[in-house]
């Protein structure tokens, strides 16, 4: 059945976003509907509201959510009306040479799903009738949603659902990036630029594969509260210690950080990271920069120092598997997610839910509906 949900809508780059009522179609083969409990606010959906992360508007935000199926299409047999899901922001087909590899965050379907379902089909409308794209082909920041059902994974009914929603990104992406991307070892080191939603889930990610020296770079001293609580053995504040690069050699006695990761979006911190890495290490860009920033390395330096340069999207996740992970993880109180939730807005207040992302005042503002 179609339903009337309010959904938080870029209309216009460069403007706020806008809370409206909306039309949300039924779910046809292959897909569900689900009416979402929470949706965290992450900094890819600012981006697509300035134009960084170039989606066509109208959009419906959201990319992290959490919610209960009330509706099957056809041919879904393995989820049911009342199941837990948390919502996945890469469309996985399954069946192309990466998904079969088990490098699901490379399908090669995933852009088909970057604003609109997979098939192209939209079931979203604003009340005049006129269609609304989806930002990551799920647009969760909603009281309902259609998506793919490869665009939610089923979890345990127990988790509240303004924890469980952080999972489908910044958990996924950050605790990923550490341990399927870089594969950090124990007692290395291990320097994470940029502590917000995703930087903080890199900081516990290297917590927890048992890093043994972990710096957090940030311009916001809360941010590197917040980066102790989750793990950071050092914090730097280039406002005030100066230099990263310099405070990291020098942290870690001269050598650089085995791993150093970009969590900002920024061709400049990457290069600080590729710096600030030792002979051997990995940097691994998470941050998603505007389009045409570059980033630069010495080239003179790239073969004698046989430092390894990768992206990491989604955290490398293979979510069916990583989200119950994760979340047992919680359960077993050695991943912080109550911590990260240092805020809950109302979905008529989502707008001030960005303005705050904005000014860094959170570790994570969630929306709870
Ligand atoms: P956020 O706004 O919560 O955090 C960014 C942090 O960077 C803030 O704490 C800010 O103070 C800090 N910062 C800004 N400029 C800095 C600088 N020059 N030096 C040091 N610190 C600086 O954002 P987030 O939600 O954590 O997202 C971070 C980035 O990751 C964004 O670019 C987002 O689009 C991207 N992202 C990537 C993926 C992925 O799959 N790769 C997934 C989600 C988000
Ligand atoms: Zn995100
Ligand atoms: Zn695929």
């Amino acid at each position: 059945m179609a339903q009337r949900s309010k959904a938080v809508i870029c209309r216009e780059v460069n403007k706020p976003p806008v809370v409206e009522e909306i039309e949300v179609d039924s779910p046809k083969a292959g897909e569900v509907m689900i009416k979402l409990d929470a949706c965290g606010v992450c900094h890819s959906d600012l981006s697509a509201t300035n134009g960084t992360i170039p989606l066509p508007p109208p959009l419906i935000l959201g990319h992290e959510g959490a919610g209960k199926v009330v509706e099957v299409g056809e041919g879904v047999t393995d989820l049911a009306v009342g199941d837990s899901v948390v919502s996945c922001f890469v469309y996985s087909c399954g069946e192309c040479r990466y998904c079969k590899t088990g490098r699901l965050v490379l399908c090669n379907d995933a852009s088909k799903a970057y604003f609109t379902l997979p098939t192209g089909d939209l079931r979203t409308k604003d009340l005049s009738g006129n269609p609304l794209h989806i930002f990551s082909g799920v647009g969760v920041m909603a009281e309902y949603a259609t998506v793919n059902r490869k665009n939610v994974v089923k979890i345990e009914p127990d988790i509240p659902a303004d924890r469980a929603a952080l999972v489908g990104c910044a958990v996924m992406t950050g605790v990923g990036a550490a341990i399927n991307t870089a594969k950090v070892e124990p007692g290395s080191s291990a320097v994470i630029f940029g502590a917000g939603g995703v930087g903080l889930n890199v900081i516990q990610g290297c917590a927890i594969a048992g890093a043994q020296t972990i710096i957090a770079v940030d311009m916001v001293d809360k941010k590197l509260e917040f980066a102790q609580q989750f793990g950071a053995t050092h914090v730097v504040n280039p406002n005030s210690d100066g230099d990263p690069v310099a405070k990291v050699r020098e942290i870690t006695g001269g050598a650089g950080a085995d791993y150093g990761f970009e969590c900002i979006g920024l061709g400049s911190v990457a290069a600080q990271a590729y710096s600030a890495v030792g002979k051997g290490g990995t940097i691994v860009v998470v941050g998603v920069a505007k389009m045409g920033d570059m980033t630069s390395v010495p080239t003179t330096l790239l073969p004698m120092e046989e430092k390894i340069i990768t992206g990491s999207w989604f955290g490398s996740a293979r979510p069916s598997v990583d989200y119950p992970r994760l979340l047992g993880l919680y359960k077993a109180n050695r991943l912080k997610l109550d911590e990260l939730v240092t805020q809950t807005y109302s979905i008529d207040d989502a707008p001030r839910a960005f303005e705050d992302l904005e000014k860094g005042v959170n570790a994570r503002g969630v929306i709870v509906f």
